[in-house]
This record gives structure tokens, C-alpha cells and sequence, in this order.
């Protein structure tokens, strides 16, 4: 069975990891804030290790779910590359940038390392239950050799093309997502204030065509209850839509929506800070227009 070391128990990658080690991998975990690498080895079977090196030494796929491309290349310049085994590979869950990406599979292959970008979607809930949409982009026989610990938490498995191609298809997944938030957010402030009940308006936009995953799930679950749980940090929807406007210009595609979109997360994160779930990002809309969706 390959032995896998996980680095970066942050809010998706503890259910992640939950679930390798759930499926009989032995496995190593390592986190920049130790505590909760050591609490996951009192609570999990898998040990923990000090730094992000000694996880990976003697492992067959090296696991990395950090915030942000930047993130890994750093771990990697700071210890990890040379402790990597011939022959290994990262899989880096990461929701990353194309560039930095193909930078990192660069860097790795020189040390005979193999790189699968495979970011994930489906959410906190989506990681617990093992149900993650993952779009990988590699080598089809990088892929094949590490699919079995993506089965772990993933149901739809998605070769998307070569190296960045999944991190690619990530960034402008998560531009739809901000178009939809930002979008029935301001249609149901909007409705509210013109005294529609949301409740009303929702009943009827998801049996018609302004339907999406925002109007589905997001609004009903989170934002009519004020529930607003912090699962999905709204700094890394703003990182993955910057993501996205910066694919669309490296190809001189003209996407001024998908622009804006990233111009409105950088400032609903500016005004709501860091820690802000990306739902809550509909706060913004509701002080503009000084009413709630209700
Ligand atoms: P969190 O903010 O909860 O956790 C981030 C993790 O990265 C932590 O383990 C943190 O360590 C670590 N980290 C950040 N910077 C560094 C660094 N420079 N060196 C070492 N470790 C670092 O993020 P999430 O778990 O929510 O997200 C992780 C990735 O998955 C992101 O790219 C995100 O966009 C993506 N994602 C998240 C989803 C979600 O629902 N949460 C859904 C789909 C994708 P420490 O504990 O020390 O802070």
C-alpha cells in the first residue's frame, strides 16, 4: 500500500486526511502550527512529524492542501524538495495558480519527483463524506499511480490536461461561484427591499433558470438562517478569482466579468477581513443598500 505523508491540516485538509487515513494508508502528517498535527495523530491512526521534511522522507505520494501556490513552493524551497524519494509524487490539493504550478513540477522533476495539481471542490461537508470533485492536471501515469489515495475523498476523479490544467479549471469554477453569490446576492437584497420574502423568491428561482449552487444550497443554508458558519475563507475565493482573471489575460481573453467579480471579493474581504466566510461576502451588498435579505 503506498505510504502517504499529508501536509496542511487546514479546514478541507483534515476531513482529506481523515479519509486516507480512514482507508488503511500509513500515514504521516505535518502542519506549519503543530498543535493540530499532533492533535490529529492522537485522534487519527498516523503519526506526526516536526517538520514538513521527516513527513515526506519515506513516503510514495506527498499530499500538500496549503492556501495558496506561493505557500507550497515555499515549503518546498524551505527543506521539503531534497527529502522528497526518487520516484515519488506530490499531489498538491491546493486550489493553485498554472504557473507556479508548472514551476514546482520543474523543480521536483530534477529530483526524478512526479507533480499532480488537483484541486478540489464540494466543500468541508464534500471532504467529510468523500464525495470531493478533484480536476487533476499531470501526467496520465502520475495520475494512475496516485489515484487511489485521491479515491479517498473524492467521487469524481477528472484528468483535465497537463500540469496547472486542474488548478486551471479550479480558478474558473471558483469565478463562477463569485458571479453566483454576487449575483443572488443582489437580486435578493433587492427583492427584500422591495418586500418580496426571500424565502418566496428562492422557491421560485430554483424551479427556474437563475438557478445555481448559491440559490440551491449556499442562501437556504446560510445566509436566511444568518448562520453564516465559516467553512470556505473569503480570502481564498478572492485568490481564486484573481486566479482566474489572470488566466483569462495571459490568453487575451477579454472577461470583464470575471474582473469585477475578483474586484468585488479583494473588497468584501478588505471590509470583512481574513477570516470571513466567502458567504458572508453578501454583507457587503446588504450595507450598500442598508437592508437585509430576508
Ligand atoms: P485554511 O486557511 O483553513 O488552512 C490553510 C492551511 O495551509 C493550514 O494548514 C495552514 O497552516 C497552511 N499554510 C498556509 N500558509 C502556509 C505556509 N506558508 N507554510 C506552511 N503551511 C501554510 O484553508 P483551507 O483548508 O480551507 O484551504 C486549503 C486549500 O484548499 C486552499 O487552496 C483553498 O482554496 C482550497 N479549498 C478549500 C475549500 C474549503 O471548503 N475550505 C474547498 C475547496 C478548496 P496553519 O495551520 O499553520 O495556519
Amino acid at each position: 500500500m503506498l505510504s502517504v505523508a499529508f501536509l496542511g491540516l487546514g479546514s478541507i485538509g483534515r476531513p482529506m486526511a481523515r479519509r486516507i487515513a480512514a482507508a488503511g494508508f500509513p500515514l504521516t502528517v505535518w502542519n506549519r502550527t503543530t498543535d493540530r498535527a499532533e492533535a490529529f495523530a492522537r485522534e487519527q491512526k498516523a503519526r506526526h512529524a516536526k517538520t514538513a521534511a521527516e513527513a515526506a522522507k519515506d513516503a510514495d505520494v506527498v499530499v500538500t492542501c496549503l492556501s495558496t501556490s506561493a505557500d507550497v513552493e515555499q515549503v518546498i524551497d524551505g527543506g521539503l524538495l531534497p527529502a522528497l524519494k526518487k520516484g515519488a509524487i506530490l499531489l498538491d490539493c491546493t486550489s493553485g495558480d498554472p504557473a507556479t504550478s508548472r514551476r514546482i513540477a520543474r523543480k521536483v522533476a530534477a529530483n526524478s519527483v512526479g507533480f499532480v495539481d488537483a484541486p478540489v471542490s464540494g466543500g468541508v461537508r464534500g471532504a467529510e463524506e468523500g464525495t470531493l470533485t478533484v480536476m487533476c492536471g499531470g501526467e496520465p501515469k502520475d495520475l494512475d499511480r496516485v489515484r487511489p489515495v485521491i479515491e479517498a475523498f473524492g467521487k469524481k476523479i477528472v484528468h483535465c490536461g497537463p500540469v496547472g490544467a486542474g488548478d486551471a479549471v479550479k480558478a474558473m469554477n471558483q469565478a463562477l461561484l463569485a458571479i453566483t453569490i454576487w449575483g443572488t446576492g443582489e437580486a435578493l437584497v433587492a427583492l427584500s427591499k422591495s418586500g418580496v420574502s426571500a424565502h418566496v423568491a428562492l422557491e421560485v428561482i430554483n424551479a427556474s433558470s437563475g438557478r445555481s449552487n448559491a440559490s440551491m444550497n449556499l442562501f437556504p443554508e446560510r445566509v436566511l438562517t444568518r448562520a453564516f458558519p465559516r467553512t470556505f475563507r473569503l480570502a481564498l475565493l478572492d485568490k481564486d478569482a484573481r486566479i482566474a482573471a489572470q488566466i483569462a489575460r495571459d490568453e487575451r481573453v477579454p472577461a470583464p466579468l470575471t474582473q469585477i467579480a475578483a474586484d468585488l471579493c479583494t473588497l468584501a474581504r478588505q471590509e470583512l477581513g481574513d477570516e470571513a466566510d466567502h458567504v458572508e461576502a453578501v454583507k457587503v451588498i446588504e450595507q450598500w443598500a442598508g437592508a437585509e435579505v430576508r
